[in-house]
């Protein structure tokens, strides 16, 4: 007969509201499939801080203002879309010094996610785009190192490109930027957050009227006219906001972590 007696201390379920540090980097790294990406950015935890996490701050860029003001609000870890890291070694000097210094004097975890937060289909910069334009039938599309990090569907109802860009700006609070170089009404779209100019001839190929992404490049301005492709560039902070509010939030679902979205808007 074996002994019902537990050999080893048992633990119950940690308390919601607070998770131990290593625990949500876990589970952080398998939510967003940290690792499918060729990402220049260091995806995860990037500075370690405090072991046991009660409180979140989201931004979607790192600054000394955006970690201070992460510290100053109670934050054990700030998530963020862009880093400090981004594949070449970097001396800790100057301003990213200060940057990595304000994290380590708070006990500040940072926690990065940048392509992995773009192309995610729950909580990624461009599904809540699509969800919040509700795109039908999205499909993958937007390709980055091979992999399709945006998506492409259909509005439900064709709509001008003025209501339709009226409708972008109202979402994100932000005045667009509208290159008319297809038909004037938005149908069929493709979404590519953050730096998607280049995108405009996938959009041809598949058929889309209309690419919506983040920040326009100058090398890109004749391909709308040339491809027949309308572009809306709603701005690269504007179009990457959602997906850390929306990790923060599935967050505070998972362990009941309060947070707060740090809005520090660059204009861009
Ligand atoms: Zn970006």
């Amino acid at each position: 007969m074996t002994d019902p007696t537990p050999t080893h201390t048992q633990r119950g379920p940690a308390p919601r509201g607070e998770v131990e540090r290593d625990t949500l980097v876990r589970w952080l790294n398998e939510y967003l499939n940290i690792g499918a990406y060729p990402d220049p950015s260091l995806n995860g935890l990037q500075i370690e801080g405090t072991g046991v996490i009660r409180r979140v701050a989201a931004s979607v860029d790192t600054s000394v203002k955006t970690i201070q003001d992460a510290a100053d609000s109670g934050a054990d870890l700030l998530l963020v879309h862009h880093g400090l890291f981004w594949g070449q070694p970097l001396a800790v000097t100057g301003p990213h010094r200060t940057r990595v210094r304000t994290a380590l004097m708070a006990d500040l975890n940072l926690y990065a996610a940048h392509i992995p937060l773009d192309a995610h289909p729950e909580v990624g910069n461009n599904a809540m785009i699509a969800r919040a334009l509700s795109l039908q039938n999205p499909q993958p599309f937007g390709d980055w190192q091979g992999h399709k990090i945006g998506l492409a569907g259909e509005l439900p109802f064709p709509q001008s490109l003025q209501d339709f860009a009226d409708r972008v700006q109202k979402l994100t609070g932000e005045i667009c930027l509208v290159h008319g170089g297809g038909i004037p009404q938005v149908h069929r779209l493709g979404i590519v957050s953050g730096s998607g100019a280049g995108a405009v001839a996938e959009a041809a190929a598949a058929g889309l009227d209309t690419l919506l992404t983040g920040e326009p490049e100058h090398k890109h301005f004749h391909d709308a006219f040339e491809y027949g492709v309308n572009v809306v560039f709603a701005g690269h902070y504007e179009t990457e906001v959602f997906g850390v509010r929306a990790l923060a939030a599935r967050l505070e679902d998972e362990f009941g972590l309060p947070w707060q979205f740090l809005h520090h808007p660059t204009g861009l």
